[in-house]
């Protein structure tokens, strides 16, 4: 890495300190995933940059602050199991990585799996099991064996109008869910803490802009496999 990369990743972890992130872990894990292995190649002079940015098939790779700021808002420990829905190009899963036990993600577009995967591999994360699927319907039973319930779930698309319940039944009790809410234009990031199997606290923690939480895996070979299985 040369000095002006480092310069950048520095100039990124100040500015995300001015805007509120104070969890020196979550700071020091976005300080060690190389975000420019995440974005298309014409965009990686902007990586360091805290911006969100296009990463094909309609998507995007968040901005840092708001990995930033959603990583803190889950008090993540060591010993925490994490489930993400919507992997997109991994970086978010990479940061969780640094911090969780385990992290699990669901992605419904299989090709940005696949490359998700292969960064991840290349990065050596190797606590970060993946796979493509319909996230609202939370980890699926696989091979008779149940990974729920999750001390953390992290949604990184937005809940047309309220968080999917098997997304909820999947929290622990006492565990925790950030999640973006609402129409298109008009999102609020929700945090969700679970009291009892019943119970949940829920705070308004702030507006955002994500791409919608759509049902269903989206490309037909997959479709097809899923048939066959
Ligand atoms: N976490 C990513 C951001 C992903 S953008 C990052 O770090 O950059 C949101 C992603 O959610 C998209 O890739 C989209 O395909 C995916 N998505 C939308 N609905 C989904 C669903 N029901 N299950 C799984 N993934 C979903």
């Amino acid at each position: 890495m040369n000095t002006q990369d480092i310069n950048k990743r520095i100039r990124l972890i100040m500015d995300l300190r001015n805007k509120g992130i104070v969890d020196t872990d979550v700071l020091s894990a976005i300080e060690r995933v190389p975000r420019e292995a995440f974005v298309p190649h014409h965009s990686r002079d902007q990586a360091w940059e805290d911006m969100a940015l296009p990463i094909g098939l309609g998507q995007t790779i968040s901005q840092p602050f708001v990995v930033a700021f959603m990583t803190q808002a889950l008090e993540i420990s060591d010993r925490d199991k994490v489930l993400e829905i919507g992997t997109g190009c991994g970086y978010q899963c990479a940061v969780l990585s640094h911090l969780a036990r385990r992290v699990y993600t669901i992605e419904r577009h299989k090709h940005l799996l696949i490359d998700a995967e292969k960064r991840l591999t290349e990065l050596k994360l190797r606590n970060v099991t993946a796979i493509a699927a319909d996230g609202m319907k939370g980890w699926p039973v696989m091979h008779g064996l149940s990974q729920a319930p999750f001390d953390k779930i992290i949604v990184t698309a937005a809940a047309r109008k309220k968080p999917p319940q098997d997304l909820l039944d999947q929290i622990r009790v006492g565990g925790r869910m950030i999640i973006p809410v609402g129409e298109p234009g008009n999102q609020m990031l929700k945090l969700y803490k679970k009291e009892s199997e019943e119970a949940y606290a829920v705070k308004d923690v702030m507006p955002v802009r994500f791409v919608p939480l759509l049902p269903d895996i989206s490309n037909k070979t997959n479709d097809m496999a899923a048939t066959l299985n």
